[in-house]
């Protein structure tokens, strides 16, 4: 597991006698392991250390969820795209600088789940509440969905459940390689394999411990050559002096690997963060330069570049994407109405997803 640095293993005493509690721990032999009473025991120790974020990516705590399933809460005043999560790990392994899961997590240890079979329960419910229309579900809003998938199998896990329930798509969305388990079964036509890409520049000073771009560009063209359907995220976007040349590479060497049909779909969403991750990711990236540039502060409090700028971004995006027929894969993430409606011309408004915007699909 590349990028996998644990110095403690956590385990919450409710599931100390889990077989799954078990196979991790086997998995992670040679690690000092603690029965703790819950998380906040983990929290305390985590605090006192001098970069706490730092140290949360390297402490693993097992426990149980409450819950898993919930709606992409998106961001207040932004058209959602009617995505759904599943909280299945917490917190991530890898140190992006504009991660808003340092300002977010406060503390919370890298996490795994181990009641499953509570998972499986609600994604019963869920198939059974929801039975038409295209439905997106993924593991990748507060974790990187693969980071942890050679220890847990998570990936396997859910594909089983996902299999024949046509309409209700999973997305695995990740910055780490293609984990060997996802070769071992059989694809499924609705799991998406997907990828957050950025100049190979911008993933050396801001993507700390995660897959390069060519390896990431492998990971999805072997998913491609095993079956998989593979989707990319451009997000954050980066504007800097040479962005454009930069972001047009990257998107050359997406086609020179992945064919245009096995892309599910694209998003794009540049840079924004609340005002608490700032002082944060200074303090704890003094070299990099993502917020020497200037922000506006949007109606939800978050920082973003000028709307002219980003609906500037967008289109050069869409232009590069349009050079290979594949512009109708485009989405944007957590954007406004105004900017959605100058990048479609329209907004398409579905059933359940007011913003899907894949005709090539519904
Ligand atoms: S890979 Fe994703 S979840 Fe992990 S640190 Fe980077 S932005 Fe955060």
């Amino acid at each position: 597991m590349a990028g996998l640095r644990i110095k403690k293993v956590w385990v919450d005493r409710k599931v100390e006698k889990d077989g799954l509690t078990r196979k991790l721990l086997d998995g992670l032999a040679g690690r000092p392991v603690e029965i703790v009473d819950s998380v906040e025991a983990v929290r305390r120790f985590i605090r006192q250390h001098s970069d706490p974020v730092g140290e949360s990516k390297q402490h693993l705590f097992i426990t149980a969820q409450p819950s898993f399933i919930r709606p992409c809460p998106c961001t207040p005043g932004c058209l959602g795209c009617g995505y759904w999560t599943i909280d299945l790990d917490l917190n991530c392994p890898f140190d992006c600088s504009y991660c808003i899961l340092q300002d977010y997590l406060d503390g919370q240890p890298l996490t795994v789940a181990v009641n499953r079979e509570q998972l499986g329960s609600e994604l019963e419910e869920f198939f059974k509440q929801r039975p038409s229309g295209i439905t997106r579900i993924g593991t990748g809003e507060l974790a990187d969905s693969l980071a942890l998938d050679e220890l847990t199998e998570n990936s396997v896990f859910l594909i089983e459940r996902f299999r024949d329930r046509p309409g209700f798509w999973l997305e695995l969305k990740s910055k780490a390689g293609l984990p060997p388990a996802l070769l071992r079964v059989s694809p499924a036509d609705n799991v998406v394999l997907s990828w957050s890409l950025n100049p190979q520049a911008v993933i050396a000073s801001e993507e700390k411990g995660t897959a390069g771009l060519e390896e990431r560009l492998r990971a999805a063209s072997r998913a491609v050559g095993h079956g998989y359907r593979v989707g990319f995220h451009f997000d954050p976007i980066l504007h800097y002096p040479g962005w454009h040349q930069d972001y047009e590479r990257v998107v050359e060497a997406i086609f020179r690997l992945v064919p245009v049909e096995a892309i599910a779909w694209v998003s794009l969403g540049s840079l924004r963060f609340p005002p608490g991750l700032l002082p944060l990711a200074r303090r704890r990236f003094p070299q990099s330069r993502i917020y020497e540039h200037e922000f506006i502060r949007s109606a939800e409090g978050k920082y973003r570049y000028p709307r002219p700028l980003r609906q500037w971004l967008y289109r050069q995006l869409a232009e590069m994407f349009a050079g290979f027929g594949a512009e109708d894969r485009l989405y944007l993430c957590m954007e406004t109405v105004e900017v959605w409606r100058e990048f479609y011309g329209k907004i398409k408004r579905g059933r359940q997803n007011l913003a899907f915007p894949f005709p090539w699909q519904c």
